[in-house]
């Protein structure tokens, strides 16, 4: 069954060591994983609203190089790559998205998903993108966003990978060396508990943060935290910090009337390769042959 417990993540920085009763040495406050938790009641996250949007599909032919580097790294048949542009109505930026034609999760349900994340916090992730996989794992690295497998129906997938964006530009300051969660406040706080959110929060303290920021979605979207069993008492530095970070500020709580303010350079648009190209679909692009590479 996939779980937060199965996600993926690769962060752009992972060189800060630390030798302070690191996560790994906690016991886990989820045995099952939040992922189980933050479902109940009544669907849990997956329940909350939604940001309504509009989309717009690409024309055939032209990818964002993101979603191209990722096709021709073996995700997808680069013919067989969606784009669309998602506006969502509380943000004039449109999120670009894609999607592998086999993909598990549709374009609505990407769209959804990430948009349940509330605009305060799902403006600092920028590409959002489904792949086929045997099961649900994400990924997040440079503002970009990229789920694989069956991932319906687990929207803390989406609050956790939103949460890496957070860590790093929003808390870190953009350009930083190293995730916020990688400082010495963080490794204090982790410290002074006896236990991490799970299992895959004892990874590192990157992954440690993010699960806490799952729960402090929760916390702010469906229930109090301090109310659920198993109780938090064993993880309250971290909660209370995170709630501190993200949901008094509100950006992890949906406020009603909340726009975006922030936007995120847009990637190059290139031609999905020869076959595009010889259609009449990549006019407009200049292509370069090395490497079969068409850049804009
Ligand atoms: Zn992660």
């Amino acid at each position: 069954m996939p779980s937060l417990s199965a996600l993926l993540c690769i962060l752009p920085f992972l060189s800060f060591v630390s030798t302070q009763a690191p996560p790994s040495s906690k016991s886990e406050w989820a045995s099952n994983g939040v992922g189980a938790v933050v479902k109940v009641p009544n669907g849990g996250l997956n329940s909350i609203p939604y940001s309504a949007y509009t989309k717009t599909k690409w024309t055939w032919g032209k990818l964002p190089q993101h979603c191209y580097n990722a096709a021709m790294g073996g995700r997808c048949n680069v013919y067989d790559v969606e784009a669309y542009d998602i506006q969502y109505t509380d943000c004039s930026e449109v999120n670009v998205m894609c999607r592998c034609s086999n993909a598990q999760v549709s374009i609505d349900q990407l769209a959804n998903d990430f948009g349940r994340v509330p605009v305060k916090a799902r403006q600092w992730a920028n590409y959002v993108s489904a792949w086929s996989a045997p099961s649900c794992s994400a990924a997040s690295n440079d503002q970009k966003i990229d789920i694989y497998g069956d991932c319906n129906d687990q929207v803390g997938v989406y609050f956790h990978e939103v949460a890496h964006s957070l860590d790093g530009p929003l808390l870190a300051g953009i350009g930083a060396p190293h995730a916020w969660s990688y400082g010495q406040e963080w490794q204090d706080l982790v410290a002074l508990d006896t236990c991490v959110a799970d299992n895959y929060a004892r990874a590192s303290y990157a992954e440690s943060w993010a699960q806490v920021a799952v729960m402090a979605a929760y916390h702010a979207n469906v229930q109090d935290i301090f109310t659920v069993s198993p109780s938090v008492g064993c993880i309250v530095n971290q909660v209370s910090k995170v709630i501190e970070q993200i949901v008094d500020t509100p950006i992890f709580r949906r406020v009603a009337g909340q726009t975006c303010d922030r936007w995120w350079p847009k990637d190059p648009t290139v031609c999905m390769g020869p076959e595009a190209e010889a259609a009449g679909a990549c006019i407009g692009i200049t292509s370069t042959r090395a490497g079969r590479r068409f850049v804009a």
